[in-house]
């Protein structure tokens, strides 16, 4: 098998191709070319982690396998972070063990292309203002995937731990943008656009802060119980996510949906409006992808940088 070391990902992979790879995979999801197993994930009872296994099979691509891994909030203390996963792809002719793949950058690329396509195919037209709620690792990758599909003009972003603030402020530095630090219903009523990705699991942006038009990136629900809208906001936008059943089962769309406010069919896959069946945003004034981060972007993501290393010498040869 194959060996790609997570310390090669960041000198292999850039968001331009994880973008390719992500937008690929969701089309092939939505003509049913491609598909997801159903989600493992578990607290384990250990240091607060929770660990799990999300995988699926691409006939198109003929990509097969899974992530293990999960979410270890108290990592700080080993100076590492807190996500922390292995991408493993099987050869899909015979089931031998391909490739073992390090997840944890690719996880940050993978979920920031997923929020990037949505913004590219979702945005409102003339959207000048990204708003970022959430200030952890994952949200300077974000900033960077949005900034590069559509021109945004400045940054606004809160967070619930305000001295994180520095990573949103020191990112729009790094693309040229101003930023301005401001409170929940400022960010809702000026931002066009606005990805949520925190740890929340009570909602954060509520159905009045949101007054204009607008699209949200709703990134950070990625299992049972968390929360980061308010589901009167969710109830009355036009809903896109990654994969329907995981939306409605661990991701922003659970709650809506438990409260019977909205309707399973109600929500159209991503991948519907990059293959053109389905309009997108047409005349509505708020839309909301739920990106819940399914397995096949993991694998995407992973076969893509094999190829990569394979390339440039750089994928090590282990019998197994
Ligand atoms: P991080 O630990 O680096 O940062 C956590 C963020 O959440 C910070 O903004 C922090 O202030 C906030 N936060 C922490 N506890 C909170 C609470 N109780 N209530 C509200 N906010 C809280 O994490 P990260 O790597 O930036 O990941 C952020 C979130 O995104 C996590 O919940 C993670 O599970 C999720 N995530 C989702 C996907 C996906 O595909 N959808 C992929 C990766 C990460």
């Amino acid at each position: 098998m194959l060996v790609v070391a997570e310390r090669e990902i960041a000198g292999l992979m850039t968001p331009e191709a994880a973008y390719d790879a992500i937008e690929a995979v969701f089309a092939a999801m939505a003509k049913d070319q491609a598909y997801n197993f159903p989600v493992v994930r578990e607290a384990i009872g250990h240091e607060d982690a929770l660990y799990g296994f999300k995988g699926g099979f691409d006939g198109a691509a003929l990509t097969l396998g899974l992530k293990a891994g999960g979410y270890w909030p108290q990592n700080q203390k080993h100076g590492l972070i807190n996500h922390q996963s292995t991408v493993f792809l099987f050869d899909a002719d015979t089931g031998r063990v391909a490739a073992a793949v390090g997840g944890n950058l690719l996880t940050a690329l993978r979920t920031a292309a997923a929020s990037a396509v949505s913004i590219r195919y979702l945005a409102p037209k003339g959207a000048k203002v990204l708003g970022m709620i959430g200030a952890g690792h994952q949200s300077a990758f974000q900033m960077h995937a949005a900034a590069r599909v559509h021109g945004f003009e400045k940054v606004i972003g809160w967070n619930p731990h305000p001295e994180m603030l520095t990573r949103l402020a020191d990112t729009a530095t790094e693309l040229g943008l101003p930023f301005e630090a401001v409170d929940l219903p400022t960010l809702g009523a000026e931002a066009d656009v606005i990805i949520s990705i925190t740890s929340a699991f009570s909602p954060l942006l509520l159905d009045a802060h949101v007054t204009g038009t607008t699209h949200i990136a709703a990134m950070g629900t990625d299992t049972k119980g968390k929360q980061e809208l308010d589901p009167a906001l969710v109830a009355r936008a036009r809903l896109f996510t990654d994969e329907v059943a995981q939306s409605v089962a661990i991701g922003e769309f659970q709650h809506a949906v438990a409260q019977g406010l909205i309707a399973e069919e109600a929500i159209t896959q991503i991948g519907a409006v990059v293959n053109g069946i389905h309009p997108g945003r047409g005349d509505a004034a708020l839309t909301i992808f739920d990106g819940t981060g399914v397995g096949l972007q993991d694998l995407a993501v992973a076969q893509a940088v094999v190829k990569l290393a394979q390339a440039k010498g750089l994928a090590q040869k282990v019998e197994i």
